[in-house]
């Protein structure tokens, strides 16, 4: 079977954009390349198998392996959220709200892959990180990620749970804390897939807030901002937890218009 051919079995079966994807991470090429460049022969088995797989609704970036963010190519595993173009609104409100004034340190509270850090290194060329997470597995796709970006010099990771393991202050804090209520209802690729540590919260999805947000004031230097995403409901709860703790707050849009942030500054 050539490469057209393929995809137009897959497409029955799957949705045709994701079968393009994983044909291309088959024959080890991009999906552009595979599109425009000359027929190839496929490897119909290994195919079979990985359509299989997404039709059971394993998300296509556990299979390939990997998720671009903020033009990163970053290396994903179960263990780790797979990071959401949503998730780059906070990485536009650090830009935004530090301007010309360059952060020379940032900490990112359950950094997963690493996708926000390694983000803000990729901004800020003489910006320091740290990394924390809960999962130590997490800590180790991070660090490969940064690695393979030629990020390590500038980024560590090390466990903690939220700020309790970490000392010293930062200028920037980035969080994509879990924060779906327990128990609603999630896509099934989502809720069979990704790891719920990442994803849940509590009955109000609030209990993460409830933790990191308190820690924040110890963990920030003075003129610096915490930038923490929110599920689209979630706006006002985890601003009255801010507020508690004397931030002035701004809220920050995705391009679907969803509220997606807090920015927490004092
Ligand atoms: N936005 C994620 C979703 O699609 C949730 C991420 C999170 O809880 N931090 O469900």
């Amino acid at each position: 079977m050539n490469a057209a051919a393929a995809l137009l079995a897959a497409s029955r079966r799957i949705d045709r954009f994701d079968a393009e994807v994983l044909l291309a991470h088959l024959v080890g090429t991009d999906r552009m390349t595979l599109l425009t460049g000359p027929s190839r022969d496929i490897d119909e088995a290994g195919y079979e198998a990985l359509v299989a797989r997404r039709e059971k609704g394993e998300p296509v970036a556990y299979i390939t392996g990997w998720r671009e963010f903020w033009s990163l190519e970053l290396a994903v595993t179960p263990d780790v959220l797979i990071p959401r173009p949503d998730s780059e609104t906070l990485i536009e409100a650090a830009q935004r709200v530090r301007g010309d004034h360059a952060p020379a340190t940032i900490l990112d509270l359950g950094t997963g892959s690493g996708a926000l850090l390694l983000a803000a290194l990729s901004i800020w060329p003489r910006a320091r990180g740290l990394g924390v997470d809960r999962s130590f597995a997490a800590l180790v796709v991070a660090a490969g990620n940064a690695a393979r970006l030629g990020l390590s010099d500038r980024a560590v990771f090390s466990e903690s749970d939220w700020g309790q393991a970490v000392d010293g202050r930062f200028d920037l804090i980035l969080s994509n804390p879990p924060y779906v209520e327990t128990g609603a209802e999630l896509a099934t690729d989502v809720r069979d897939h990704e790891p719920a540590a990442a994803l849940f919260a509590g009955a109000d999805g609030l209990d993460a807030y409830r933790m990191l947000i308190p820690q924040l004031p110890n963990l920030l230097n003075p003129g610096g901002a915490a930038i923490i995403e929110i599920g689209a409901t979630q706006a006002e709860a985890v601003a009255d937890l801010a507020r508690a703790e004397g931030f002035r707050i701004l809220l920050r849009r995705d391009l679907a218009g969803h509220d997606r942030c807090l920015v927490l500054t004092r």
